[in-house]
């Protein structure tokens, strides 16, 4: 069960306050490529400055968590004005134990949100957090990532992720 996330959504704005109230979430961990731009991009998606707002607004904690280099991640959380772990080697509990030290929460109260299933959902499964899945935003063209992405197809399968329901 470590790849089935917690909860799987299409995008980051459709994260609601509710639904994190109503897990006892109070902070989440954010990835960066394919969750809030697309990848490797310093586009923002859709809303996104909105929902930064409406989160913080309700008092939820935010840190970016990211396996990119600094100067990817660095650029884009001063652009929406977020701290950040970059280089943050998930699915390894490392990042995720930084990242929790650094918004003191416990682990019942965090969520990871991100687009891949074998380092967001992996890691943050492992490392007993919440994971909330999400679409990639576009799909990415590396051989890499074509494999990675079809390896994810099956998981989608095998869980039945895509028809998980709030
Ligand atoms: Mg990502």
């Amino acid at each position: 069960m470590l790849l089935k996330p917690n909860l799987k959504l299409d995008k980051i704005t459709d994260i609601t306050y509710e639904m994190l109230k109503r897990r006892n979430i109070t902070s989440l961990l954010l990835d960066v490529d394919n969750t809030l731009s697309t990848h490797h991009g310093m586009v923002l998606c859709a809303g996104l400055e909105e929902w930064l707002k409406y989160m913080k607004d309700n008092g939820i904690n935010l840190l970016i968590l990211s396996n990119s280099k600094k100067k990817r991640v660095e650029p884009f959380a001063e652009k929406i004005g977020l701290p950040f772990i970059s280089l943050g080697l998930k699915p390894l509990f490392t990042g995720f134990a930084r990242g929790r030290k650094r918004l003191n929460v416990g682990r019942k109260n965090l969520a990871i949100v991100g687009d891949q299933i074998f380092t967001d959902t992996l890691g943050g499964n492992f490392y007993g957090i919440n994971t909330i899945l999400l679409t990639p935003i576009k799909p990415e063209s590396s051989l890499r990532f074509k494999i990675k992405r079809r390896l994810e197809k099956a998981v989608y399968k095998i869980y039945k992720i895509e028809d998980m329901k709030e």
